[in-house]
């Protein structure tokens, strides 16, 4: 059996401050509102002091106000108990008087309500109380709204920073102050890098997350006075004021890298971010507002194109360069298809029996109008985007092609001649790379050891899992795999048994910048024999002197590539050069 019972719950009582000098008023006022048989607890004050104080512990849900009061009047009362402090309690104001102008200033000072004293009866009273208080609670709920939509519009929801359009203003406003007082301004303009990926893998949750503890970061590194907003998604700017020196942005940029590389945890997740900025300043980078974002958009792209995780400051250098690469990279998109690609070829030459054995396939842009542009000046546009699996298709296809002519028309079996060709290393994430590479093979009837694939071995290690077994089904089939520009970045002679290469081609500047000198030897010394116990064959590159040539022979390197014996050259130059009367080319 339950021992609950229903409980009569009692309407709350209303607390009531009672502010009137008259101490016949008080008891009037005292009867009729208990006559109205309402919960009200009064509490009386006979001046104005003693009534202020009161009602600015602001624990009453009314206040009747005598408006005569010897000390102040209900006025003088209302703006004194309005400024300045919170207390918005709701007040009705009793008068002797039958001004209605006065009336009004009240209301409008905040007073709820104003009734004549002589009018006052227990229900116009107790009616007056309930409505003040039923108006005071929809004032005040409006006042709520309208905070919140002024939050709302001014503040990123997200963060808790100034949003895009208080930051828009700001800028608008502290261009022309910062001219009048003569200070300088600086702009950044700050970008996570690979946010995206966060998104995409742990979830927008998360991201949210991150955005948060992102922004807490940035601010902790922001000046009072400075400004820090968030643009949207993962995009925030700071505006510095009072800018000295633009040495201080770079600190300040330098330290937000700081801050934001301690990896953050969020719901078990160990996440690393780091950011770009951009930065310009004014008056040095632009006038205007609008430009100057521009500018620090210009410079942010910047610092993401060399590497992200880095600060860049604007310059006109700098958007001329960035225009270029801009108008490059929409020219590139239609590059293929307007057939503005060539290979040029340059051979290689065997040190065994001084004959061309190999060539390697080389692509140029003929543009437009800027005439040819090589490809390291456009091939890392065509990774980024994503360009590079189409061009890739389109070298193999046609330096295969050109390659069964030179072998139908020149007798290049004879020859024991390899065509190499460069792969990216994003060509390697496709997976339909080798049934291509085997597709085109067949079609142009090209045994596969006649192929020879270069690899940087950054495209290796960059997704070993995936690399080491598609290099091995290339492998299996026969093609020869290279190991390209070995000398350069972190290049690891250990690395190399992990993987089916079985040549290794020694980098230009490996050979240029060392050959010359007697440390240099060695270390070419040590690598080649090392590369002979792993059974490599080695390639040295970039062989433009006697001299070079001469250490490469003395160090038994078994192919020679370089300006000595050939520029990369077009494939009529190539066959008059090197097919049609195949003996070693003169220096
Ligand atoms: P790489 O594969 O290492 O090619 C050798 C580069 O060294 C070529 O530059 C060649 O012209 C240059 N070179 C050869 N001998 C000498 C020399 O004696 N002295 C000097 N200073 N340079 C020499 P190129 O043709 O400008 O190509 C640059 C890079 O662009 C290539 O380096 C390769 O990584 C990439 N590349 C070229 N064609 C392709 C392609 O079809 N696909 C891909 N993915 N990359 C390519
Ligand atoms: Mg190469
Ligand atoms: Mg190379």
């Amino acid at each position: 059996m339950s021992n609950e019972y229903p409980i009569k719950a009692e309407p709350p009582t209303m607390k009531l401050l009672l502010i009137d000098d008259d101490i016949v008023d008080r008891m009037n006022a005292k009867r009729n509102l208990q006559q109205s048989g309402q919960h009200i607890a009064v509490t009386e004050a006979s001046t104005a002091e003693d009534g202020l104080a009161l009602a600015l512990q602001g624990q009453f849900d009314l206040i009747l106000l005598d408006y005569q009061l010897p000390t102040m009047n209900g006025l003088e009362f209302l703006i004194t108990l309005r400024a300045g402090s919170n207390c918005n309690t709701p007040v009705v104001i009793l008068s002797h008087s039958n001004d209605d102008a006065l009336a009004i200033r009240c209301i409008e000072k905040g007073a709820q309500d104003f009734i004549n004293k002589s009018e006052v009866t227990a229900s116009r009273l107790i009616r007056s109380i309930m409505h003040a208080s039923e108006r005071h609670k929809i004032e005040q709920e409006l006042r709520e709204s309208r905070e919140q939509l002024r939050y709302l519009a001014e503040v990123d929801a997200l963060t808790g920073l100034a949003n895009r359009y208080i930051f828009e203003q700001a800028l608008r406003h502290a261009l022309p102050l910062s001219a009048r007082q003569n200070t300088g301004l600086a702009l950044v303009i700050l970008d996570l890098d690979k946010f995206k990926d966060v998104n995409d893998t742990l979830g927008h949750a998360v991201g949210d997350e991150l955005l948060k503890e992102v922004a807490q970061r940035i601010k902790s590194q922001v000046r009072d006075g400075d400004i820090l907003c968030r643009l949207g998604g993962d995009e925030f700017a700071i505006l510095i004021h009072s800018l000295e020196d633009i040495e201080l942005v770079r600190r300040f940029s330098q330290r937000v890298i700081q801050v934001l590389q301690k990896p953050i945890c969020i719901e078990g997740h160990v996440i690393s971010v780091s950011a770009s900025m951009g930065i310009a300043s004014f008056p040095d980078c632009a006038s205007d507002p609008i430009q100057l974002m521009k500018c620090a958009d210009v410079a942010l792209y910047r610092a993401k194109d060399e590497g992200r995780n880095q600060a860049h400051l604007y310059s006109k250098a700098l958007h001329e360069k960035i225009q270029c690469r801009i108008e490059l990279e929409n020219d590139l998109r239609g590059a293929l298809s307007r057939d503005e690609f060539i290979l040029y070829y340059q051979p290689q030459i065997s040190m065994d029996n001084d004959q061309v054995t190999g060539v390697e396939a080389l692509i140029r842009w003929i543009h437009p109008t800027r005439g040819l542009i090589a490809p390291d000046n456009f091939i890392p546009i065509a990774e980024d985007l994503g360009l590079i699996n189409n061009i890739g298709a389109w070298v193999l296809e046609t330096s295969c092609k050109q390659f069964q002519h030179w072998r139908n028309t020149f007798n290049a079996v004879d020859l024991n001649l390899s065509i190499s060709v460069n792969l990216s290393a994003l060509q390697l994430s496709q997976d339909e790379l080798v049934d291509n590479i085997k597709k085109i093979m067949e079609k142009y009837d090209i045994p596969n050891q006649c192929l020879e694939l270069e690899l940087t071995e950054s495209a290796v290690t960059k997704n070993i899992e995936v690399s080491t077994a598609l290099l091995q089904e290339l492998a299996k089939s026969g093609i020869t795999l290279a190991m390209d520009d070995f000398g350069t970045g972190y290049s690891s002679l250990l690395q190399l048994k992990n993987y089916p290469f079985q040549v290794l081609k020694i980098d230009k500047t490996f050979i240029q910048s060392i050959s010359d000198s007697e440390d240099g030897a060695l270390y070419l010394k040590a690598i080649n024999a090392f590369a002979k116990i792993l059974g490599l064959e080695v390639v040295a590159e970039g062989v433009e002197t006697k001299q070079q040539l001469d250490l490469c022979r003395k160090l038994q390197f078994d192919r020679i590539q370089g300006y000595y014996f050939s520029r990369p050259i077009p494939p009529n130059d190539f066959e008059k050069k090197y097919l049609v009367a195949p003996i070693v080319p003169a220096p």
